[in-house]
């Protein structure tokens, strides 16, 4: 167990910045990677197959789903979002700590089946700014953006079931407290024990 890497669970509403912050958190930090998701929803301007999600149709969703292969699977937005189990356990098993961006109804399912993972609420400053990130990201039309503001208070609603939270109001300070948080967990005696294993061994014969 002591050398496995650490679960991280990220959720907040639309538009708050996670997909940004966890971008910022990879590229600054080693021995972070984020999971791909596997989405039904229609592929974004400037978005990549692969990179940013697993697009799949309706049909090859469900049928990974009845094969067990997702860890969790939700629908948001009317859409099929999940995470592949094979992959994360295979980081996990290599000493990679995993993020999970995925939404509050993934997040319990996590929770119950990973009871060791760390979860972490994201809110925006406001509710104005929350609808002027969803405009002027400029992937989504009116549409989809108040039905992404009308679902905020909704997800928003579940942080509480969460072990931290970050308001996400100027982003380098969010940045770093996401960083504190996991360089927090890798300060805990369970993993110094594995990581650090020489020099404690040399401290104490
Ligand atoms: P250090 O912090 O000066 O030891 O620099 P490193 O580049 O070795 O490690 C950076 C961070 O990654 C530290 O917070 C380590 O605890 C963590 N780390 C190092 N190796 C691993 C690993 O194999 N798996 C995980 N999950 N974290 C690691
Ligand atoms: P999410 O993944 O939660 O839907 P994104 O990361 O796509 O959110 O961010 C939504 C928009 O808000 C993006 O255009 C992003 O550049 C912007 N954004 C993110 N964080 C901040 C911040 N702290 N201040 C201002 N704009 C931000
Ligand atoms: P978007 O379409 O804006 O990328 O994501 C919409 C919502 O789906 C977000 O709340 C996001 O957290 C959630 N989501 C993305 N991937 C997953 C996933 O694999 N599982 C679950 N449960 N939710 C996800």
């Amino acid at each position: 167990m002591a050398n496995k890497g650490k679960l991280y669970v990220i959720a907040a509403p639309s538009g708050a910045g996670k997909t940004s912050l966890v971008k910022a958190m990879v590229q600054s930090t080693p021995h972070v990677k984020v999971s791909v998701s596997h989405t039904t929803r229609p592929i974004r301007p400037g978005e990549t197959d692969g990179m940013n999600y697993h697009f799949t149709s309706q049909e090859i969703f469900l049928e990974l789903m009845n094969r067990g292969q997702f860890l969790e699977h939700a629908e948001v937005f009317g859409n099929y979002y999940g995470t592949s189990e094979a992959w994360v356990r295979a980081q996990l098993d290599s000493g990679e700590d995993v993020i999970l961006e995925i939404d509050w109804q993934g997040a319990q399912q996590v929770r119950k089946l990973m009871p060791e993972a760390v979860s972490i609420f994201i809110l925006p400053p406001s509710k104005e700014a929350l609808r002027e990130r969803l405009i002027g990201r400029g992937t989504d039309d009116m549409e989809v953006i108040e039905r992404r503001l009308n679902q905020a208070v909704n997800e928003m609603s579940h942080y509480g079931e969460f072990d931290y939270l970050v308001i996400n109001d100027e982003f380098d300070l969010a940045l770093r407290d996401l960083q504190t948080i996991i360089r927090s967990r890798r300060l805990s005696i369970s993993w110094m024990q594995h990581y650090k294993s020489d020099l404690i061994e040399g401290l104490l014969n």
